[in-house]
């Protein structure tokens, strides 16, 4: 199969703040969306569409906020 990514990988900062950490979960989405077959289901993704802005860092591609 192809190498798959998000177009918006280098400028996301969900992805830049959270590429290198050992939580399972973030990992998870990574692997789910940014890198992965839902990475146009992403909620980051419809944010910036919308507001046409991005949102918080910690907000998960899920559209839930990291505690
Ligand atoms: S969180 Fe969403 S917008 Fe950011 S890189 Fe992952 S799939 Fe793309």
């Amino acid at each position: 199969m192809k190498e798959q990514s998000c177009e918006l990988l280098e400028k996301c900062g969900f992805f830049q703040k959270y590429q290198n950490t050992k939580e399972l979960a973030c990992k998870g989405f990574m692997n789910r969306f940014c890198k992965g077959p839902e990475m146009n289901e992403c909620k980051r993704k419809e944010y910036r569409q919308k507001y046409g802005f991005a949102p918080s860092d910690d907000m998960m591609p899920s559209g839930q906020m990291i505690r």
